[in-house]
């Protein structure tokens, strides 16, 4: 059975894992309607528009 020569340092292994980090969301859209930063395929949160329609009621938080 092969066997590996070194041990593995714990520098190595975090440098591995690191690639299985969960990424932070990047808001690369902005909304047509309102122009605020918005999620691809999702309803605008700021003015509930998707797909050039109103889909949802936006409650101001005032
Ligand atoms: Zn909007």
């Amino acid at each position: 059975m092969a066997v590996p020569k070194r041990k593995t340092s714990k520098s190595r292994t975090a440098s591995r894992k690191a690639q299985n980090m969960k990424k932070p969301i990047t808001r690369a859209s902005s909304c047509a309607q309102c122009g605020a930063p918005q999620q691809p395929h999702h309803a605008c949160p700021s003015c509930g528009y998707y797909a050039g329609r109103q889909v949802l009621t936006v409650v101001s938080e005032e």
